[in-house]
């Protein structure tokens, strides 16, 4: 029997930054795409009627679109606070972005990575690439690179190209990575770094020159944003010394007969080639500026309630146990993990999908390394042989509320 969903009086009311949404339906899988802002809906309905080419047209909507377009790399870079010498390339998520980055590694580049990575930041690097094992805290990260960097460059002259790739923010636990650390001890060995957002840049400011990282991936989707786009961040060197992520039309300064005379484009426009996905742009435009321009202190701190509230009541539920890498107190974001002891919990998720109308994820969470290590000491710590082979993810946002947070307690309180 399905229980109703109350009518929720728009409690959140952060104006542009308000997320759209279908009554009824209670989203708590943020992590996975986060509902639309009205910041970027209403982008999106303002260009409409200037649809027209970007970087191509001599027409007044190509044009439009074209400034629009270089106006949203220049306010996506603003607020991922970008460096005057550095590329603000957009792409299709951080997938795409994290790919392009492992494509313009210089030849002979080695990258240094964790097993706790979401898969975007584990597959694209080169099959030499270090995985260092999970570690068992932030301190124990930095020591971990730290050891790792210092042997990489045992016997070379410490000139060959390093990058260190790390997420701001577990796709599984929501743990925060002690990222200008991490930096300080990358640099330390004269290696770049790379921080994949995707999963921080919701929840937290993400500052490119703050945190003295050289990269950082994002996707739009995550952040209030249409589907398909992205962006990669940081140093131009490598991007505008390396051949084109796409060939094609908009890359280039000239092609000549031959095959191989192609004098190609440099600046983000290399990686670019074919029309760009302006709407994308411009709607993650407008939700940095809607962030920008909102309390983001006064934001964070609701959701850290919010969260700390669905933690709490997730401690005190009979048979739920969290997964986490670190101390129960390390800080995170608003994404938490758990399992039922006893239950499946794909099974779990359809229940509370069909009766509650709650949408959550179930499953590994594309971080099959880290979730299987997380469910085997989740098993360890309480001490239940019952634990499921996957497990649930609950994570929240802008839109969430005290009340869907109480409804998925309630829901799994009331579990048959
Ligand atoms: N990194 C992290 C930490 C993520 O959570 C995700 C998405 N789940 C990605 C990368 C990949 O993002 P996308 O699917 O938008 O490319």
């Amino acid at each position: 029997v399905a229980v109703p969903v109350p009518a929720d009086p728009n409690p959140a009311g952060h104006g542009p930054l308000d997320v759209l949404g279908v009554p009824g339906q209670v989203n708590l899988d943020y992590a996975a795409t986060a509902p639309c802002a009205r910041a970027a809906a209403d982008a999106v309905a303002e260009l409409l009627p200037w649809y027209a080419s970007v970087h191509r047209g001599a027409g007044a909507l190509s044009r439009r679109c074209t400034l629009a377009y270089e106006r949203a790399r220049q306010q996506v870079g603003d607020f991922l606070g970008v460096r005057p010498d550095d590329h603000v390339v957009f792409t299709r998520n951080t997938t795409d972005a994290l790919n392009l980055l492992a494509r313009v590694l210089p030849p002979g580049g080695k990258v240094v990575t964790f097993a706790s990575e979401h898969h975007a930041n584990l597959l694209p690097w080169p099959v030499d690439t270090v995985r260092l094992p999970v570690p068992g805290s932030p301190g124990a990260a930095v020591r971990a690179l730290d050891a790792a960097l210092r042997e990489l460059r045992r016997g070379t002259d410490g000139s060959a190209p390093i990058l260190v790739a790390v997420t701001g923010a577990s796709n599984v636990t929501g743990e925060c990575w002690p990222i200008a650390d991490l930096a300080r001890a990358a640099h330390r060995h004269g290696a770049r770094i790379v921080l994949d957002a995707a999963q921080l840049a919701p929840h937290a400011e993400v500052d490119i020159s703050a945190l003295a990282v050289d990269y950082v991936a994002v996707s739009g989707h995550k952040l209030y944003a249409p589907f398909g786009i992205g962006v990669l961040a940081g140093r131009a060197d490598w991007l505008d010394a390396a051949p084109p992520y796409l060939a094609g039309g908009g890359a280039t300064r000239t092609v000549g007969p031959a095959t191989n005379d192609v004098d190609w484009a440099d600046g983000p426009g290399r990686h670019e080639a074919g029309t760009p996905n302006l709407l994308g742009a411009v709607a993650l435009a407008a939700v940095c500026e809607a962030l920008t321009g909102a309390d983001r202190p006064a934001l964070y701190a609701r959701e850290q309630a919010l969260l700390a509230h669905l933690r709490t009541g997730l401690a005190a539920t009979p048979d739920v146990v969290e997964l986490r890498t670190f101390d129960a107190d390390a800080p995170r974001v608003g994404i938490v993990s758990f399992v039922v002891a006893g239950r499946d919990s794909a099974q779990v998720a359809a229940e509370l999908a069909q009766r509650w109308q709650i949408g959550l994820r179930d499953g590994l969470f594309c971080a099959h390394p880290l979730a299987r290590r997380l469910l085997t000491e989740a098993g360890t710590r309480s001490g239940r042989p019952d634990l499921p082979p996957t497990a649930l993810r609950a994570s929240i946002g802008l839109g969430s509320t005290t009340r869907q947070v109480d409804r998925l307690l309630a829901a799994l309180a009331a579990l048959g």
